[in-house]
This record gives structure tokens, C-alpha cells and sequence, in this order.
């Protein structure tokens, strides 16, 4: 027999939990479906870094949004914290920005400028001020930004907290259920058919990371295009002398201590399809980057390896809003930022959805950005 829910969410990773916990705290009857366990991909494989500052250059609309993602996430973290019980693991110390070459070093100055110009809290340190603080950094540094409002978080804290939380307020998570394909009636959403037989709802999200385009059933001109990007880390296990306070940025490599004893080092950005395997290319350019930062780093047991695919859309910016498809959302491509953006997300897409509404910050991210430019073509092609 048919199963009913007001909302299904697609997806049971950081996106998807966070939507359907903003949903059922407005009382929908939500239902999650995940094909596996809820937050065990790129949700798990993440650094958890919530790093606006560091990670853009320029005040464009994607840096605008990332921004009041980062704004959000303080008192989001306590709210999950309040309403579960349950520890998350928040770093405010802030990060570094360390140049290691001389034209890092030119391109920090002119960021360092910029930045002072929009208003970014950003101060310029010397080696000396630098090293004074993080000790383990390279003495072959040239100088280094500091960003304190960039903050870092660990990320499977976040997605276990949220799951929790769908469920105390009344939310259903299934695990081990695939969405196969939207039922439609006439044009829009009527059901999703699943490996579980069929949930009748009016209202679906695409919350399905890097697979998103693989939802079937809907007009193949309203896919969404978006790719898996793999990205590798590794783990040291320092205990609790951890060398250092701040996490530690670079174009190359970044470096991220975490509370339980261990130093994340990540990550890698390439192109492999689904295969979100560990190679050895990728760790030995994992440990040549870190131990560019902190040669220190290389009498460190090794804890463990991993990786993850993100999902990246055709022009590298989150797709979010109701598609072409009445009844349907996407809430996917958050890229290298889908943790920093989960709470905002959660916040934007439920105001889509209840209340039919665009928040002039989500305008630039929605999905019918890719329809308008086509012409007859579909978003079947893979993405080079
Ligand atoms: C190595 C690495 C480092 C990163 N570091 C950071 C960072 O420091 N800061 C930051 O903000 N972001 C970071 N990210 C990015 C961030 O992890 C992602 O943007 C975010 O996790 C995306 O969340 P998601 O819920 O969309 O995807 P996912 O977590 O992948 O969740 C999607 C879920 O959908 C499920 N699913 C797919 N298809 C179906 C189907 N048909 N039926 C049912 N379920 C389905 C999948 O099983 C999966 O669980 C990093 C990512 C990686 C890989």
C-alpha cells in the first residue's frame, strides 16, 4: 500500500536533515529517504571548515550567501545542542591564512586590501606574529591573514544532531530506501516511486548531493547539472597536544585540529567520477602540502584516510529553489560549502516551500538558471 507524507526530502545528508528539521519544527508531516545511512556522504567526508573569508576572493553573490550562512551557524550549533543533548564539537578560534611563496604573498596583500574595503574582519600578521601564535607553523612562511569570524565545526556532530532532531520533532527518517522516480499527475509531483513502494506527496526535495541529476520521472531539461568532485583527507592522531589552535588555510592544503585529538588534513579537488576511493597520488600530495605548512607534522601517527564526492554544479554555485516541475525542489551543488550553507538552506528552501516565497538572497541559486540559456538541449550531458 501507498505511503503518505506531506514532504518527502531526497537525501538524508547535511542538506536534507537540515530542510526537513526546519520543515517539521513548522509542523509538515516530513518524510527523509536515504539509500544508505543518513550523513555518511560528503556530509561525513567534510572538513567542516565555515570559511566564507578565506575561501573567496571576491564580495559576489555566492560569498553573500556563504556569509549569512556563517552568521547563522553559532546559533544553530546551540540550538541543536539545546533541543538533543548532544556535544558538537565548535572551534571559534578562527583561521590562518599563511603566503608561502612570493607570489602568495602578493596575492594575500591585495586580498588583505580588498577585503578591509568590504568590511571583512581580517588582520595582516608578520611571520614573528604568526609563528607566535601557531608555534608549528613553517618558519618558511613570508607573512599570513588571519580570519576570526571563519570558524570550523565538526561536521558528523551536525548531521547526527539533526537527525536526531527530525525525529524528536516528529519527522521519518528511512534508511536503505532509494527514490527511483518522481510520479508526476499532469505536470507536477504527485509521489516519489521508491525501492520501498510508493509515497504519495505533493511536495518533493532534491537533496541528493552529488546524484542529483539522477532523479528520473521529471522532463530531462529539468535535471539539475551537477557533478560529483572527489576530494581526499587524511588524519593525524596528535591527542590532546594538538600543535595548533587555529585551522591553518591554503590554496594547497589546509590543516583543521579537532578537539577529540585528531588534525585533519585536507583536501584534494578532482575529477573521478563516482569513485570516492583513497589513492596514493592523493595522500602524497595531502602530506607535501601539510608538511610545506608544518614540517613538524611528520612525526605524527597517522589516524586514517578518506574521501568524499562533492556535489558541484555546471557553474560551481548551490541550485536551490522550486524547479521547473511544480511541486519539486533542488537543494544540491553546495560544493566545497555545503556544511557552512546547511543551516540556511534549511532556512531558505522551507521558506520556498511553505510560504511560496524567494528571499532576494537565494534569487541568484535558483535551478531555472539553467533552463533559460538552453536551447533544446538537455542537462543529460556529463559535465567535463
Ligand atoms: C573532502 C571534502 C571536504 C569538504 N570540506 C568542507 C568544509 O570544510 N566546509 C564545508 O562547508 N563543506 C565542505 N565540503 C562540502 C560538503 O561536505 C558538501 O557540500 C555537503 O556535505 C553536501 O551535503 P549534501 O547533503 O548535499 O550531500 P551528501 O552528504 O552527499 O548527502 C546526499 C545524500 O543523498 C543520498 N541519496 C542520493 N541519491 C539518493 C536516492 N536516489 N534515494 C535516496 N537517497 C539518495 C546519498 O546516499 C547521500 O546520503 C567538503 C566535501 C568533501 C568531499
Amino acid at each position: 500500500m501507498a505511503q503518505r507524507s506531506d514532504i518527502v526530502v531526497i537525501g538524508g545528508g547535511i542538506i536534507g536533515l537540515a530542510i526537513a528539521r526546519q520543515l517539521c519544527q513548522s509542523g509538515s508531516a516530513v518524510t527523509v529517504l536515504e539509500q544508505h545511512r543518513t550523513g555518511r556522504g560528503a556530509s561525513w567526508a567534510a572538513a567542516g571548515m565555515l570559511a566564507p573569508h578565506c575561501e573567496f576572493d571576491e564580495p559576489d553573490p555566492y560569498f553573500i550567501l556563504c556569509r549569512a550562512g556563517l552568521e547563522r551557524y553559532a546559533g544553530f550549533v546551540e540550538s541543536l545542542r539545546e533541543e538533543t543533548g548532544r556535544p558538537i564539537d565548535y572551534n571559534a578560534t578562527g583561521m590562518i591564512y599563511p603566503a608561502l611563496s612570493g607570489g602568495e604573498q602578493a596575492r594575500l596583500e591585495t586580498r588583505y586590501e580588498r577585503h578591509l574595503r568590504n568590511g571583512v574582519s581580517v588582520e595582516k600578521l608578520t611571520v614573528r606574529e604568526a609563528r607566535r601564535l601557531e608555534p608549528d607553523l613553517s618558519n618558511r612562511i613570508r607573512m599570513a591573514l588571519r580570519y576570526p569570524d571563519d570558524h570550523q565545526v565538526e561536521n558528523r556532530d551536525v548531521v547526527a544532531a539533526l537527525a536526531q532532531s527530525v525525529r524528536l520533532n516528529g519527522g521519518v527518517i528511512r534508511e536503505g530506501v532509494t527514490a527511483r522516480k518522481i510520479v508526476l499527475d499532469g505536470n507536477r509531483v504527485a509521489g516519489v516511486d521508491t525501492t520501498d513502494g510508493l509515497w504519495n506527496t505533493p511536495t518533493v526535495v532534491n537533496a541528493m548531493g552529488c546524484r542529483a541529476r539522477y532523479l528520473e520521472g521529471i522532463p530531462a531539461a529539468h535535471r539539475i547539472p551537477i557533478r560529483p568532485v572527489r576530494g581526499q583527507i587524511l588524519a593525524l592522531r596528535t591527542g590532546a597536544a594538538t600543535p595548533f589552535k587555529h585551522t591553518i588555510y591554503t590554496g594547497g592544503a589546509y590543516l583543521v585540529p579537532r578537539s577529540d585529538g585528531r588534525l585533519i588534513i585536507g583536501a584534494t579537488v578532482e575529477e573521478a567520477g563516482f569513485r570516492d576511493e583513497v589513492t596514493l597520488g592523493g595522500v602524497m600530495q595531502l602530506f607535501r602540502s601539510a608538511l610545506e605548512l608544518a614540517p613538524g607534522l611528520k612525526s605524527w601517527p597517522l589516524d586514517s584516510t578518506w574521501s568524499g564526492l562533492r556535489p558541484v554544479a555546471r557553474d560551481g554555485w548551490p541550485v536551490l529553489g522550486a524547479m521547473g516541475t511544480p511541486g519539486l525542489y533542488a537543494a544540491s551543488g553546495h560544493g566545497r560549502n555545503g556544511i557552512l550553507l546547511a543551516p540556511l538552506t534549511g532556512d531558505l528552501i522551507a521558506e520556498a516551500i511553505l510560504h511560496d516565497r524567494v528571499p532576494p538572497i537565494m534569487r541568484p541559486f535558483l535551478p531555472d538558471r539553467f533552463y533559460a540559456a538552453r536551447t533544446g538541449e538537455t542537462n543529460d550531458e556529463h559535465d567535463s
